[in-house]
């Protein structure tokens, strides 16, 4: 009799130790929220080795189980914020997920932010939260090349070093960034180089953040931008953003687009120059028109690397023009849209272009 109550004293006392250690395991996990917002990532396939599939068809419940070892390194929380292909990303969606993000990261329950997004636009969206999520904590997005019933598929992995990642303290300060095909890539300087492959996303100026390895970060740059808290834009009472568009060079091109951009009401414009943000002589004279109705240009490139510098075979005072600096004519149409929400002023609006 005595034995048997020995004994179960003695289990007692081990669960109890055991829910004991658990619960404290789980204390001092980092809260990690993934926040879905669809692409290749949450796509599926008709077959397993075929190239067509639909973007944004599995929930991010189904993305989490896919990857059990995510509850080693944090506690997952989860969220669907959209479902759609990144094709479609809008500027209601971006303000949106930033608000969320933001209001996520002000909880101090809550230590680092994994948004999964197709990766078309992936480096539009990296570089908006960078300029307005007013947080230290890492937010981190990640997608994939191949849907997820694809052999080889790579959205585990790249969302678990995401996770990793995003649980690390090293990560803290970093800015926006995104993991993929094992790399950190900052969103400074972000952008998407090959149509087919897993490595697509590089930072041609800069060079990555750094590495993933054995689920750890190992850092090798800091980015030299304004980014999240420092960054002078904020976007928490904006229901709607300014429109830009965006004009491409190329030879014997006309008036005919900038004239459209301003028919339709844009209130800026990047055009995508030749080389050094040159352009020929109707595209010139055509911005400079749109200057005169009060709309901000800047020069960009449609090189991929290399700065548009100011006053190069363009005199940029003389037109009213800002250069966009190592900004591609993408994420310099989203610093535009956020710089015309407090000025117009070329010469501001180029102080942000050399600052951001
Ligand atoms: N169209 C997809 C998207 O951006 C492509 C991808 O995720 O790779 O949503």
């Amino acid at each position: 009799m005595n034995t048997f109550k020995n004994k179960r004293s003695f289990f007692l006392a081990l669960i109890t130790f055991v829910i004991s250690v658990c619960s404290l395991h789980a204390q001092t996990k980092p809260t990690v929220y993934v926040l879905a917002t669809g692409g290749t990532i949450a796509g599926k396939g008709a077959s397993a080795t075929g190239s067509s599939y639909h973007s944004g068809e599995v929930t991010v419940d189904d993305l989490i189980s896919a990857v059990p070892s995510l509850s080693d390194i944090a506690n997952i929380k989860a969220e669907q914020v959209t479902n759609i292909g990144s094709q479609d990303m809008n500027d209601q969606v971006w303000l949106k997920l930033s608000k969320r993000v933001n209001e996520l990261l002000n909880q101090n329950d809550v230590n680092a932010i994994v948004i999964t997004h197709g990766t078309d636009t992936q480096e539009e969206t990296a570089y908006f939260l960078n300029l307005t999520v007013k947080s230290n904590k890492p937010v981190i997005l990640v997608g994939s090349m191949r849907p997820s019933t694809a052999i080889g598929a790579d959205g585990p992995r790249n969302i678990y070093n995401a996770v990793a990642c995003a649980a690390d303290p090293a990560a803290a300060g970093k800015g926006v960034m995104v993991v993929m095909d094992d790399r950190i890539l900052g969103a400074d300087d972000l952008t998407k180089t090959n149509t087919i492959s897993v490595s697509t996303f590089q930072n041609p100026n800069y060079g990555p953040l750094g590495y993933m390895y054995n689920g750890k970060p190992i850092f090798t740059r800091t980015s030299l931008k304004r980014h999240t808290i420092n960054s002078e834009f904020d976007i928490h009472n904006l229901s709607s953003l300014p429109r830009v568009e965006i004009v491409l060079s190329y030879s014997n091109a006309t008036s005919l687009f900038v004239d459209a951009a301003v028919e339709a009401g844009a209130q800026g414009i990047i055009s995508a120059g030749v080389d050094n943000g040159n352009l020929t002589t109707a595209l010139e004279n055509a911005l400079n028109n749109a200057v005169q109705k009060g709309i901000a240009v800047i020069r960009s490139s449609r090189i991929m690397t290399g700065p548009t510098t100011q006053w190069d075979e363009i005199d940029d005072d003389k037109q009213g023009f800002s250069a966009s600096w190592f900004n591609n004519p993408y994420r310099s149409r989203v610093l535009l849209m956020l710089a015309l929400t407090k000025t117009k002023d070329y010469k501001e609006i180029q102080r942000m272009f050399t600052e951001y």
